[in-house]
């Protein structure tokens, strides 16, 4: 049987981490593992039920009874498709909310181990070099300036259909990576044998090309 191991990618909202880990994984043919993906589906749960993160039990139950996966590309949740559900604003802000709460951290992070010590993975978030695979053979810490990051992700919504203006999603990035970087559990920050990227200035095949060839 050939080895298993873990890449870990990760870095603060927009970086481009999941285009750069699923372009990864098609190329060594391994499982992508969207960890935001996991967080803005509960936050969506949340929000459909109307709990909030001042209510700890209400979350617990919630985490007890909510299945969250993978399949072919898909994020489903209690097996339903939610792929684009999850990619608002709105949905943005309470996966970076609910995801400051000790026990979501602690619940999802189990179910992303269990899924990354069956088969080889590629998992981009931003406590997976430091938390979720301490041990990852390799790790990668992601980055580009905010403004560049926010228009990225402007672009990315427009092309969807979304009405923002630039400014509002640049507000945003810079608010998600104050809480993702303030808040008690779990901080983003980069692993001390983390490789830090900025691709303020790089094209994502670029990127792809550096980090495999590190990884050969
Ligand atoms: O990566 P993405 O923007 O989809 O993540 C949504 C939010 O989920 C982030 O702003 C962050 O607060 C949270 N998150 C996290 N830990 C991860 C992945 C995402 O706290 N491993």
């Amino acid at each position: 049987m050939s080895e298993i191991f873990q890449i870990a990618v990760d870095g603060p909202s927009g970086a481009g981490k999941s285009t750069i880990a699923k372009a990864i994984a098609r190329k060594l043919d391994i499982d992508y593992i969207d960890t935001g993906a996991m967080y803005r589906a509960l936050g969506y749960k949340m929000l459909q039920l109307g709990i909030t993160e001042e209510e700890p039990d209400k979350v617990a139950k919630l985490l007890a009874e909510t299945e969250i996966d993978f399949s072919k590309g898909d994020i489903i949740l209690d097996g339903s498709v939610i792929n684009d559900l999850i990619r608002t604003p709105e949905i943005s802000m309470k996966a970076s909310a609910c995801s400051a709460l000790g026990i979501v951290r602690k619940h999802l992070v189990k179910v992303q181990q269990e899924m990354g010590a069956k088969k080889s993975v590629i998992m981009d978030g931003r406590d997976i070099g430091t938390d979720v695979f301490p041990n990852a053979k390799y790790k990668f810490f992601i980055t580009a300036t905010a403004e560049e990051r926010a228009n990225r992700r402007y672009k990315e919504l427009c092309e969807k259909g979304e009405n923002v203006s630039y400014e509002e999603t640049l507000e945003s990035i810079i608010q998600r990576d104050y809480n993702d970087s303030h808040r008690e559990v779990s901080p983003l920050r980069k692993a001390d044998d983390a490789e830090e990227v900025d691709t303020t200035n790089m094209t994502i095949d670029e990127v792809v090309k550096y980090i495999c060839d590190k990884i050969k």
